[in-house]
């Protein structure tokens, strides 16, 4: 009921021109102390979403730190466990309703069944990194050895959450040793909780093929491939087709922008299949019939439809786009926030949760929240050149000094060191 994940090496050398030499030597000093501790990354889904592409970057980079870290994604066996978790991550977010009685069974007996196989299997680490609602109940169901250290994460808006799941929730979170939330203003109020709790917000790995700037040519040559015409402007969101990400208003700020930028395309790329996120395709066929059938708007769900990788395709894409969009409504961070910021685009978002941590209005990019808003400024960024280029610059950055992994992994691994030895890592210790 759980699978282990390999993913090719790294090496942490590749990451150190990339960074703040403090930060660099901070983190490799802390990986030392670590010692020999054993480190578990656990999640829901092997890819598919932010949470995957963070762990799949950050279990490497812990090995090549020389501290030994593994990945597990769970494999539960109830057909209904990921439209359970899918109503959760929602009501979480803030949507109405509740959780039925055999839901909740649901949810808690998939998880049961998992820990059972973990301890037949004597699944076993130091430190325990369990991400997102999926598997909180995780650390209440498993019997905890003396000495381990485990920690939650949650990677989702909390904003406005709906106060049933809440509640039927938050108490799981007793049974850790310290929580983790990507800002502030997640942290329920009424946590109900005396674990600590850290502010953490995501990052990206900034070697992965998604990630390094792909040269412009290339770029062109995937998009053409792709059906879009390289010769008018493109505009994009890179988003999972989920409620929470607005395509409608996407494809509205699109249709108002084009009044004063003729032959405007939009790229709507959502092909992420995520086996957690059985509500795609649906509202796919809504945003279709939104698009009422606009020749230059491009829909991709598809990944065996793609010219090349996914990844490649999605560094392709913000490339050869001159504006990027993430019109989110709820957005517990949006890593493709960062993602087009480090590619020096000018990035317009959803003025919502991660993406206001990541976009300083007017500066590294701008906030919208309305249609009419984001047209306002795809018009004024696809006719000044000099306006996109400087808010471009200043987004590369902002993502450089706050948002590249290995700051990330710094924080997790401060975050166990200090539970597991009760020591502080310190710069130049030993
Ligand atoms: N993504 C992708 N292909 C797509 C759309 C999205 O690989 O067609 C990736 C995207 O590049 C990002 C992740 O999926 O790395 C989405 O993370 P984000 O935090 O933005 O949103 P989530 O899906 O976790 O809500």
């Amino acid at each position: 009921m759980f699978s282990r994940l390999d993913h090719p090496p790294v090496s942490f050398d590749d990451y150190r021109p990339l960074l703040d030499p403090k930060l660099a030597d901070e983190l490799a000093n802390t990986a030392k102390q670590m010692g020999r501790l054993r480190v578990l990354h656990l999640n829901s889904t092997a890819t598919g979403g932010g949470v995957a592409e963070i762990l799949q970057s950050m279990v490497p980079l812990g090995n090549s730190l020389g501290v030994e870290t593994e990945r597990i994604v769970i494999n539960p066996d109830a057909a209904e466990f990921f439209q359970v978790t899918k109503k959760i991550h929602n009501m979480l977010q803030g949507a109405e309703g509740s959780l039925s009685p055999q839901e909740l069974d649901i949810y808690m007996s998939c998880i049961q069944r998992v820990a059972d196989d973990m301890q037949a299997k004597a699944l076993s680490a130091d430190v325990w990194f369990v991400h997102d609602p999926q598997l909180l109940p995780l650390a209440r169901l498993l019997p905890k050895k003396d000495g381990e250290v485990w920690i939650w994460i949650c990677h989702i808006d909390l904003t406005t959450p709906n106060k049933s799941v809440l509640d039927a929730l938050m108490p799981l979170t007793q049974d850790y040793d310290q929580l983790i939330f990507s800002q502030t203003a997640y942290v329920p109020e009424d946590l109900g909780s005396k674990v600590p709790v850290l502010i953490a917000p995501p990052a990206i790995d900034p070697l992965t093929i998604k990630n390094t700037p792909m040269d412009l040519p290339q770029a062109r040559k995937i998009v053409q491939a792709m059906g879009i015409d390289t010769e008018r402007p493109l505009i994009t969101q890179v988003s999972r087709f989920d409620l929470w990400k607005d395509p409608w208003g996407v494809i509205d700020a699109y249709r108002i922008a084009r009044k004063s930028v003729p032959g405007l395309q939009l790229a709507l790329l959502g092909l992420v299949q995520a086996t957690d996120d059985p509500e795609a395709l649906e509202v796919l066929k809504t945003v279709a019939d939104h698009a009422e059938g606009d020749p230059d708007i491009h829909m991709y769900f598809d990944p065996k439809d793609m010219p090349v990788s996914v990844d490649e395709v999605v560094n392709a894409v913000q490339m050869a786009s001159q504006v990027l969009m993430q019109k989110s409504t709820r957005e517990g961070f949006g890593l493709t926030v960062t993602e087009g910021m480090w590619k020096g685009k000018p990035v317009i978002g959803g003025d919502a949760g991660g993406i206001r941590v990541q976009i300083d209005d007017g500066v590294s990019g701008f906030l919208v929240s309305s249609p009419e808003q984001c047209a306002q400024r795809l018009v004024e960024l696809l006719q000044d050149q000099a306006l996109s280029a400087r808010i471009g610059q200043a987004a590369k950055e902002s993502v450089r000094k706050q948002f590249l992994l290995p700051r990330l992994a710094l924080d997790y691994l401060k975050t166990a060191l200090f539970h597991a030895t009760g020591q502080v890592s310190a710069v130049g210790g030993d």
